[in-house]
Formats: structure tokens, C-alpha cells, sequence
């Protein structure tokens, strides 16, 4: 039983203000695994306000000063690894290998590159008299979901402190370990006082505080598009920056020259890790319509592969994060079936013989771009094939979303792969299975307005400030 009863402010560990605390449940027994403490205002106050007082120094470092704190970070979050690691597996139910691996292995990445962009990214530049200095926005609320837990703390923390901000990290009730360990790491590492805080609790209560609050100047979310338009609400009247990383409903464009059985292997495996719940997953699989009987072939293969059980063992896949999303998703599969879709793989209820945990079957339906489970975010292990006839068919398809998070496209003939790429509204394609730390993430549409990763994460977290007639030699532009 893990017991995080303590909040993280001004650099202690620190009693809540009122004493309040949450069972947190484990997704795979459906048993308690722990507590957590549940903040107040309050506590948000103090945090806001330790947060404040740090900004006054923390903007004032120089670069090597936060790269000798940012490379502490590293060897302290390096030594917690296998432990951080476990407990993303405990809360939120990721196979041992998976939270051990990806997921560990996303948040130090987030820090390297992090590390590597401070190395090198140009604060101060001269553009003919005109200095432009790009300077920190000041105290940052920083606001998390529970399906990539690290992925998404770190991206957010590492360019926000990078670039001399000040922090208060909310983690998702759901999913409250890996943060806490995460504030243990920085502890460890020596962040100086109130550079970083961290409150749990429910985010319609501490998250409403934060938006609202006359003193944070810049809210950074990641969840879901209702929480994103509450967020932007309430953050209208103090006209703070509000970054927001919604979900998504991405097209995963099988060419018709790439092998097929592959590939759609592939893309049905990818949609299954995780259980689905990725913001960027492909869930709309655009196939050849000629040769849709392979497709299927393929689809239920693969699918029906993934072996489902104990994160603790070898399973590929565990169960979806809670009860409240497996019945959202059985939700999602009833619908599908009442629209018409052909059910091809999984379908209703727990795969055979696992009784207890959330555990979803890996499923998959051919459908048309119309449909319920073709339009919404389901966020589980649900895929949706989808047909089409030629190159401008399959563009229109994967654009006809509300969203334009992510996208895939896969094929023999790269020049073909760029050209469909272009097309696409999203923010983030990805050829051919390539991965880069350094490359933007974000949305197009209602899927969001920021971008994170690499240089473009720390543009988000920094105001650009023109000093007008600065230079002395107007005539010859330089870089500082
Ligand atoms: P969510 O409700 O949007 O929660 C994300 C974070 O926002 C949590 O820390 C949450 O706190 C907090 N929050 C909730 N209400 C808030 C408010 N009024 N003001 C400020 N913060 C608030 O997401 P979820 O409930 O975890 O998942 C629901 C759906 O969101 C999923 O089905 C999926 O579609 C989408 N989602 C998308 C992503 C993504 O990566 N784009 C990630 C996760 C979820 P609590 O801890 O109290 O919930
Ligand atoms: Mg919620």
C-alpha cells in the first residue's frame, strides 16, 4: 500500500491545509493500492504563492545554472527508473514492461532533449537595432492526464523550468504516483525552493483554482476537449496563456503499394498498446477499399494476438485505467454494433477468463467515416477500418474530423507518403514508423492550439520581448 500523503511546496513536503484523502485504485485487481491526499484552494494558494516569490530568482538564472540543476534532475530520475516505472504499471495499469520501458523511457527522453535545446537555444538575438529576447511567461499551472503519465509531466516540466519558469504541477487523481516520484527526483536533485510545486487532487477543484488565479500567468493541459474549453473559460478574465493538448481521432493511411498484411498488423498491434489509450493513436485505419478482405484478414490476426491479462505478467495488453472508462468504451462498442459496423475482432465484455480488472477486448470494426466510433475519441483498445477508393478519397477521409491531432501514413513510394502528409490537417504525421523527441506535437482543429516536444515546448513556456533601437551597429545584424 503506497501512502502519498504530503504535497510538495516551497521545497518541503508538507501537510495538506485541510486533511482530506482519496483511496486510489488499481485497474488490474480492482483493489485498493494505495492513498493520496486530496488538496483545497488552500493549498493552492500556498503553492501559487511559493511559485511567485522562486519566479524572482529562478528567471534570473543563466543557462548553465538550469542546465547544472536540469542534469541533476537526470541522474537522480536515471537511479528511480525501475521504481518510476512500477508505478505507472500500479496506477493506471500498463503492462511491467511497458511502464518499466516506453513510458519511463519517454519522460527521460523529454529531459534529455530538454537538456539538449537549453545547450543551444538562442534567448537573446539582434535583428538590426531590435534585440528580441525571448523571457520566461512566469508562474506556470500545469495540469496532466493519466495515460501517459510521464510523457506528459515531463514534457510540460522540463521546458517550463528550462526556460526559467516556476511551476505547480497537478497530477490526475487516477494516476498520482509517477508524479510523486517524479517530485521526489527533483527534491533529490537540489531544485531550488517553490521552482517547483505539486498539489494532488481533483482537478474541477484545484485545476478551476489555478485557471482562475490573478497570479499564474499560463495554464499547460493535456486530457480531454471539455476539460479544455472549461480550462480557456476560466482563464478568459485574467487573459493568461492558455496551452492546451486535446485528444484526437487520427488517420493511420495504409498506401495501397505498401504490404498490406504488415501493415495492417502493424497499425492494428499499435492501436492496442497502451489499451488505446494514447491521444495520438491511430484509430481510424484508411485501407485500400479494392482490397478490403485482406485488410480484415490482417485486422482480425493481429488483433486477435494481442494477448490481454496481469500487467504483472506477460500479457501485451493490461486493462484501461478505470471503471468509468471500460463502461465508456463498452459504451463505444455497444454503439457500434447498433450503427451497423462489422465487427471483425473482440467486441462486448472482458476477454474470457479474466473476471476481475478493466480489462477490454482488443477490438476492431469496418465502418464508414460517418459513424459514431468513427468520429469520437473512444480511448481504448477500439479500431476503426475504414475504406477507400483512391489518393484524394483517402485525404478527404482522414480530414473530415473535428480533430487533427496525429497521423500515419505508411508505403513503399516515399514521394507518395510526403505528398499525402501534406495534405493532412494535423499536427504531427509520421512516416513510415519514424519517432523524433525534437519534432512538434500538437493539434490542429479541436485538438488543441499548442506545441510541445523539443524547441517548439519552449516557445510555449516563453514571452518575446522587442527592445527597440538596443543595438549600436544597426548595420550588422549578430547573434549574442
Ligand atoms: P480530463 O477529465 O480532461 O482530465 C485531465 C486532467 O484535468 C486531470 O488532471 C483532471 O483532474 C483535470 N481536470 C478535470 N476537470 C478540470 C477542470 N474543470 N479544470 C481544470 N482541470 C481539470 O481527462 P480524463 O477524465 O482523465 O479522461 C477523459 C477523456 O479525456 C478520455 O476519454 C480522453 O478522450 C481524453 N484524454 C485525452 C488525453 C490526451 O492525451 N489528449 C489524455 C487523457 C484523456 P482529475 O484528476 O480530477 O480528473
Ligand atoms: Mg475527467
Amino acid at each position: 500500500m503506497r501512502e502519498y500523503l504530503k504535497f510538495y511546496i516551497d521545497g518541503q513536503w508538507v501537510d495538506p491545509v485541510e486533511p482530506k484523502t482519496a483511496d486510489v485504485i488499481n485497474p488490474a485487481t480492482e483493489e485498493v493500492s494505495g492513498r493520496i491526499s486530496l488538496g483545497s484552494p488552500a493549498d493552492i494558494e500556498k503553492a501559487v504563492a511559493a511559485a511567485r516569490k522562486a519566479f524572482a530568482s529562478w528567471s534570473e538564472t543563466t543557462r548553465e545554472q538550469r542546465l547544472e540543476v536540469m542534469l541533476a534532475i537526470q541522474a537522480e530520475y536515471e537511479r528511480r527508473k525501475q521504481e518510476m516505472g512500477e508505478a505507472i504499471t500500479e496506477e493506471m495499469g500498463a503492462p511491467l514492461s511497458l511502464g518499466t520501458g516506453f513510458h519511463t523511457m519517454l519522460g527521460s527522453g523529454h529531459l534529455q532533449t530538454a537538456i539538449e535545446v537549453l545547450r543551444e537555444f538562442k534567448f537573446e538575438e539582434l535583428r538590426g537595432s531590435t534585440l528580441i529576447r525571448h523571457e520566461p511567461i512566469g508562474v506556470c499551472g500545469l495540469i496532466t492526464p493519466w495515460n501517459w503519465p510521464m510523457n506528459q509531466t515531463c514534457v510540460k516540466i522540463f521546458p517550463a523550468l528550462a526556460t526559467g519558469n516556476t511551476v505547480i504541477l497537478k497530477p490526475p487523481q487516477l494516476a498520482p504516483y509517477s508524479a510523486q516520484i517524479l517530485a521526489e527526483v527533483l527534491h533529490a536533485a537540489g531544485v531550488p525552493a517553490g521552482v517547483f510545486n505539486m498539489v494532488q487532487g481533483s482537478g474541477a477543484v484545484l485545476g478551476t483554482v489555478l485557471s482562475k488565479h490573478e497570479q499564474v500567468d499560463m495554464i499547460s493541459f493535456t486530457g480531454s476537449e471539455g476539460v479544455g474549453v472549461q480550462i480557456s473559460k476560466d482563464a478568459a478574465p485574467t487573459v493568461k496563456r492558455v496551452g492546451l493538448e486535446l485528444g484526437g481521432k487520427s488517420a493511420y493511411v495504409v498506401l495501397d503499394d505498401a504490404s498490406l498484411a504488415a501493415n495492417v498488423g502493424a497499425a492494428t498491434g499499435a492501436m492496442m498498446g497502451n489499451s488505446g489509450q494514447t491521444c495520438s493513436a491511430g484509430s481510424r485505419l484508411l485501407v485500400p477499399a479494392a482490397r478490403m478482405a485482406e485488410c480484415i484478414e490482417a485486422a482480425r490476426t493481429a488483433a486477435n494476438s494481442v494477448t490481454v491479462g496481469d500487467p504483472l505478467g506477460n500479457a501485451a495488453m493490461g486493462p484501461v485505467v478505470s471503471k468509468g472508462q471500460y463502461n465508456i468504451i463498452q459504451e463505444y462498442i455497444q454503439k457500434g454494433l447498433d450503427e451497423g459496423a462489422e465487427l471483425i475482432a473482440g467486441g462486448l465484455g472482458r476477454p474470457a477468463g479474466l473476471e476481475k480488472g478493466f480489462y477490454v477486448k482488443p477490438t476492431v470494426f469496418v465502418t464508414t467515416n460517418d459513424k459514431v466510433i468513427a468520429r469520437e475519441e473512444i480511448f481504448g483498445p477500439v479500431l476503426a477500418m475504414i475504406g477507400y477508393d483512391d489518393l484524394d478519397d483517402a485525404v478527404e477521409i482522414a480530414n473530415d474530423s473535428t480533430f487533427g491531432l496525429g497521423g500515419y501514413v505508411v508505403g513503399e513510394d516515399l514521394e507518395t507518403c510526403r505528398t499525402v502528409a501534406k495534405r493532412m490537417r494535423t499536427g504531427a504525421i509520421w512516416v513510415n514508423g519514424s519517432f523524433d523527441f525534437h519534432a512538434p506535437f500538437g493539434g490542429y482543429k479541436r485538438s488543441g492550439n499548442g506545441r510541445e516536444w523539443g524547441d517548439f515546448g519552449f516557445l510555449e513556456y516563453l514571452e518575446v520581448k522587442a527592445i527597440i533601437g538596443y543595438g549600436a551597429t544597426p548595420a550588422h545584424p549578430a547573434q549574442i
